[in-house]
């Protein structure tokens, strides 16, 4: 049976290059890059590379770069370290209601202990409101973090815009761009951020790596303390392999994101146009502009049929897909993202999320638009809310 992985989104595998960049750094170059000695200037030497790197394709300087244990922890280092360190002067802070849990959590755990917080809303297609940003920031706002692209939907925030408004009230600016790096084009300058996360599992690098870019004199509390490892900020040993896997990672995505940025939107065309035609009452959750959208994500709603069993049917015919993020399934509640979208519970519970990635093909793809019509009508055939309606 063909497998056709379209849970990109979720993580990906390593990129055979990759792995190959990490692997002396697991064997003979094993050094602390703490180190005085050899094996521990190889090591640091390793270590600033990869920063120069990373710097260079998201337009930073080297001494911006901070490596972390992935995209959770460049979100909570960003908002937790930004609230704190602001916290005797400011401490309101600003967040959609569509972010990831790393970024929700955070706020909330900060609420609970006397920061005021704010979520604004989105609309139909998953766009924040730069009004509605412009009427509830004040001069106690200490954070806005809002992200780049949404990871359930692919939709893609004006993010110039509102770190622009956060600007003119003297807030910091975080965007979470761990769905947008090496995908779409991701210049700190350009977007006008202060802190901006990122994870290398995401992009064909190794799970359990990160970078946060902050902001020369951009101010945080660290949430780690012991060595003076990355300027006391982020305290432990440097996962020396896996930052070089990482930079790696981005180096080789971004060497071919603008081919296959064009090549996953023919395949989302394909996708959308393919499952429209070919089965009723499915709607795209998010803009259908593939310049608005990441266009390797693709989340549609499928009518009076529940996503869980779709996954599960798509499974069996091996098709992997989810519904909503990874971190929440399993559990039958809405997406938080797509009620703020005002989609209807029914359609949210219905809705899948495919995401494409590298290795995608256009087989994989007319391979799961063929799968897709004969699941979906045995499972409304079997569904009282379809036979209501028909
Ligand atoms: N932010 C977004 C938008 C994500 O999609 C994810 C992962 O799903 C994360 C943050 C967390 O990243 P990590 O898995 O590297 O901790």
């Amino acid at each position: 049976m063909r497998q056709v992985y379209l849970d990109n989104n979720s993580t990906t595998p390593v990129d055979e290059r990759v792995l190959e960049a990490m692997l002396p750094f697991y064997k003979e170059g094993f050094g602390n890059a703490s180190s005085v000695h050899h094996w521990g200037r190889d090591s640091k030497m390793a270590l600033e590379e990869s920063r120069e790197k990373v710097a260079s394709i998201i337009g930073a300087d080297p001494s911006e770069i901070y490596f972390t244990s992935g995209g959770t922890e460049s979100d909570n280092i960003s908002v937790i370290g930004t609230a704190w360190y602001y916290e005797k002067k400011r401490n309101h802070l600003i967040t959609s209601a569509i972010e990831h849990h790393a970024v929700l959590s955070s706020v909330q755990f900060l609420a609970k202990r006397g920061f005021q917080a704010d979520y604004l809303g989105v609309d139909n297609e998953g766009f924040v409101s730069p009004q509605e940003l412009r009427g509830k920031i004040t001069d106690k706002t200490s954070l806005v973090s809002i992200m780049h692209a949404n990871n359930e939907t692919g939709t893609i925030q004006n993010i110039q815009e509102l770190a622009s408004i956060a600007k003119e009230h003297g807030a910091v600016f975080h965007t979470d761009a761990v769905q947008t790096a090496g995908k779409v084009k991701v210049n700190v300058d350009e977007l006008g951020v202060d802190l901006l996360s990122m994870s290398g599992h995401k992009i064909y690098g190794p799970k359990g790596t990160g970078v946060v870019y902050i902001r020369k004199g951009n101010k945080i509390t660290p949430l780690s303390y012991g060595g003076h490892h990355e300027k006391k900020r982020r305290a432990g040993t440097e996962n020396v392999p896996g930052i070089v896997g990482f930079a790696t990672a981005l180096e080789l995505a971004e060497s071919i994101r603008e081919t296959e940025h064009k090549r996953l939107a023919l395949l989302a065309d394909l996708f959308i146009d393919g499952i429209m035609t070919k089965i009723p009452n499915v709607y795209l959750n998010g803009p259908r502009d593939n310049e608005k959208r990441v266009p390797s994500t693709v989340n549609l709603s499928f009518e009076f049929i529940e996503g869980e069993s779709i996954i599960l049917s798509l499974d069996m015919k091996g098709v992997a897909v989810a519904s909503g993020s990874a971190c929440t399934s399993g559990s039958l509640s809405a997406s938080h993202v797509l009620t703020a979208m005002h989609v209807p519970v029914e359609l949210a519970q219905g809705s899948i999320r495919f995401s494409m990635g590298r290795f995608t093909t256009k087989e994989d793809i007319e391979y799961t638009i063929n799968a897709l019509p004969e699941i979906v009508e045995r499972l409304r055939s079997m569904s009282p809310l379809y036979q209501k309606s028909s």
